[in-house]
């Protein structure tokens, strides 16, 4: 769950609802700890006001951190749809995994360069307000720029996944060893190490005392090793992937449903008997658009009789469809793109097959037992 906050370079900002939670946890800490121990014998409302701003910078600064990746992605032609704000800082959606070490590389490297450049530029400017003599309001959240960003340049060089030093890692093993899913695994074991250190640290932390430190190093420690673990995954799928086409995945022969057959009829005839979650819907030889379960959902049951199919189909000028001979990996990047179930084959303005995920989880499982078979 996320609120949709804007737009930068083309990419949607959005905050994550445990962002919020984070803020405010961010903005007390620093209202009753940091911004007193710093600068003391100041009011209450002194270090409230201090705290929200120094919350707000930081997070700005994540924000930027996220736009540096999100830029270079975009200038190497990797679409980035979004970035969300969240827990731990953001997340820039990057649709497609680096197609060379080198723009990995890049992509990763400038996060945290970004974050030391903020870093230098909030502490020129705490310098130069502090001759000056400006508030503490002022000075104090400023302070707070020039000491988080750095520590947060530093955090995201752990070479542990998903932080960007993970994803350096990655690419100077995979530039060395020219083999993505090596250099993946191998990285993967070091972010395991990072992340069990972490959590050894953590569960030491609680055990001597420090509990609050101790539970915040064991969560941080689960978090990578769950990041680890994921980054294998994607980037096996989509090695196991690479070198099929569409057409060699999808399913040719497809169920179709008549644009004029009313939605009772549709669900009857159709959705109880193949269980299928939507039907391109074909009329005249022509396909005029596609019909889900969502779309049936939607509709009040009352009217399920006098309604037709094409009355509540997505008009197939609004599809999302893709070519026999496109790469299978795209199948899978556009369906998680646009958060479908399945997208339509069409060859020369034709329905030729449909892709679903499970066409694709069942190819790729035939490769892996195939590779087993080879051994
Ligand atoms: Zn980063």
């Amino acid at each position: 769950m996320s609120l949709k906050i804007g737009r930068v370079i083309g990419v949607e900002i959005r905050i994550h609802y445990t962002w919020l939670l984070i803020f405010m946890l961010v903005s007390f800490s620093l209202a009753e700890g940091f911004m007193p121990a710093e600068y003391p014998n100041h009011s209450t409302l002194v270090y409230w006001v201090t705290g929200i701003t120094a919350a707000i910078l930081l997070f700005a600064s994540v924000l930027i951190h996220e736009l540096f990746h999100s830029y270079v992605a975009i200038k190497r032609g990797i679409p980035v749809p979004r970035i969300t704000l969240f827990l731990f800082g953001g997340v820039s959606q990057i649709e497609e995994e680096p197609r060379d070490p080198t723009a990995e590389f890049r992509i990763s490297v400038v996060g945290p360069l970004s974050s030391f450049a903020l870093g230098g530029i909030f502490g020129l400017l705490w310098f130069i307000f502090n001759a000056l003599n400006f508030p503490v309001v002022i000075i104090a959240p400023i302070y707070y720029g020039f000491i988080i960003n750095f520590l947060l340049g530093l955090f995201n060089l752990l070479p542990a996944f998903p932080l960007d030093g993970g994803r350096i890692l990655r690419a100077r093993l995979w530039s060395r060893k020219k083999d993505v899913i090596a250099a993946t695994q191998l990285a993967t074991k070091v972010s395991s190490f990072f992340a069990y250190g972490l959590m050894l640290l953590g569960f030491i932390s609680i055990v001597t005392g420090s509990l609050f430190n101790g539970l915040w190093l064991l969560f941080v420690g689960w978090f990578l090793r769950n990041g680890a673990e994921a980054t294998l995954q994607q980037t096996t799928i989509n090695q196991t992937l690479t070198g099929l086409n569409v057409k060699d995945i999808m399913t040719p022969e497809v169920i179709t449903i008549d644009p004029n057959i009313t939605v009772i009829d549709a669900v009857r005839d159709y959705f109880y008997r193949y269980k299928h979650g939507g039907y391109p819907v074909v009329g005249d030889g022509q396909l005029k658009g596609i019909i889900t379960s969502h779309d049936i959902q939607n509709l009040p049951k009352e009217r399920w009789g006098s309604t037709y199919v094409w009355d509540v189909m997505t008009p197939a000028e609004r599809l999302i469809t893709i070519s026999p001979d496109d790469p299978a990996t795209e199948a899978l990047s556009k369906m998680s793109k646009h958060d479908l179930g399945r997208i339509l084959v069409i060859e020369n303005g034709k329905l030729i097959g449909i892709v679903t995920r499970s066409d694709v989880m069942r190819a790729i499982r035939r490769r892996v037992d195939l590779k087993v078979e080879q051994v």
